[in-house]
């Protein structure tokens, strides 16, 4: 295709085209029969290389994927899944988990697979996203060890809306960012230890999930140590 010119798309005295694939070829074909044929004879082509209302005719990628792409509205949860110096692996889970798209026992149940709906760790209450990750009685008990390391001892999360609240109303931006690395996480090895318990039969301790929750913060925080908004967050987390 680099060597291909106008003058291959005619034929005679007419157009030449393939049959059009997508709405976006047939406007084109639309448009191109508005068009006096231009005459192989008359002038050389050129190449030029048009993006929305770009004035610049050169190929430019950022352009390009500026138009090519279709922006929705800024989601209002971006801030808390996504954000300078969080760990792609936990940003991933939380971003799943807040779209509500785990693959929970309950969700499976709804799907009308052949499992139980009840909750992996306490087998009462049907494995939903805001029972296994905030109301179970087993979370509940990570829960209070990292709010406590939070600033938050007496606070009690019982829905997912509120998770988010908390995590904003932190009176610090330095907080904010405790808060929600903590926060991711915990929601991953609380998620890893469901499917540890479901697939493997490994059971561990509240205690433990913390321990290895409490190991990740401080290697996260310390590899971080040299950006101004890491700086003073070790002192936080140790509180
Ligand atoms: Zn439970």
């Amino acid at each position: 295709m680099e060597n291909a010119m106008v003058s291959d798309a005619i034929s005679g005295s007419s157009w030449s085209l393939p049959h059009p694939r997508s709405q976006q070829e047939v406007e084109l074909h639309a448009y191109l029969t508005t068009l006096t044929l231009p005459l192989t004879h008359d002038k050389d082509d050129i190449f030029e290389w048009v993006a929305g209302n770009s004035p610049l005719c050169v190929f430019r990628s950022s352009t390009t994927w500026e138009v090519l792409r279709s922006r929705q509205e800024k989601k209002d949860w971006v801030d808390v899944v996504w954000f300078k110096g969080a760990v792609p692996k936990h940003c991933f889970t939380m971003w799943v988990t807040n779209y509500d798209r785990l693959p929970t026992r309950s969700r499976l149940a709804g799907w009308g697979m052949l499992v139980s709906a009840e909750c992996a760790f306490c087998s009462r209450f049907d494995e939903t996203r805001d029972h296994l990750m905030l109301t179970c009685e087993y979370s509940t008990q990570v829960w209070k060890e990292v709010l406590l390391r939070c600033q938050s001892p007496s606070t009690l999360l019982t829905n997912w809306s509120e998770l988010l609240s908390w995590i904003r109303s932190s009176p610090s931006k330095k907080l904010t960012l405790l808060r929600k690395l903590a926060t991711q996480t915990t929601i991953f090895h609380l998620w890893k230890q469901r499917n540890n318990l479901m697939h493997n039969q490994t059971s561990i301790s509240p205690e433990s999930i913390f321990y290895g929750i409490d190991k990740d913060m401080r290697n996260i925080i310390s590899v971080r140590r040299v950006s101004k908004h890491f700086r003073s967050l070790m002192a936080m987390w140790l509180r």
